[in-house]
C-alpha cells in the first residue's frame, strides 16, 4: 500500500489492477447469472472470461458427416441417402433411420 498526501491509504497498482479485475469477473458472474443456470441445466458446455460466456449444446460432438454417401446427401443413383436421410450428416446418439420404425409420411415426395 501507497499512502497520498492527504496521508490515505491507496492500494499499490498491482492490487489495485487486481481488484479490478476482481470486479469485472463479479459484474460478468452476476450479468451472466441467469442464462448459465440455464445453460447448466441444458448441460451446455460454458466457456467463460470477464466479458463473454460462449455456450455450446454438447449434443453437435454426435453429429458426424455420412460415409455411406459422403457427406453428399444423395446416392450415386440421385435418390437421397437412406442412412442420413439426405441431410449428409448423422447423429451417432439416433439409431440409424432405416431401423426406425416407418412414419406415416401423409404423402409422397
Ligand atoms: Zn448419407
Amino acid at each position: 500500500m501507497h499512502c497520498n498526501n492527504k496521508n490515505m491509504r491507496v492500494p499499490s497498482p498491482p492490487g489495485l489492477r487486481m481488484r479490478i479485475i476482481a470486479l469485472l469477473w463479479k459484474a460478468g458472474e452476476e450479468a451472466f447469472a441467469e442464462i448459465d443456470a440455464f445453460a447448466w441445466v441444458q448441460r451446455w458446455e460454458i466457456r467463460r472470461t470477464w466479458h463473454t460466456h460462449t455456450y455450446r449444446d454438447t449434443r453437435f460432438d454426435a453429429l458426424t458427416a455420412c460415409k455411406v454417401c459422403s457427406a453428399k446427401g444423395r446416392c450415386p443413383t440421385g435418390l437421397p441417402c437412406r442412412r442420413c436421410r439426405g441431410t449428409g450428416r448423422v447423429n451417432l446418439l439416433e439409431p440409424p433411420a432405416s431401423r426406425r420404425p416407418e412414419r406415416p409420411s401423409g404423402g409422397r415426395s
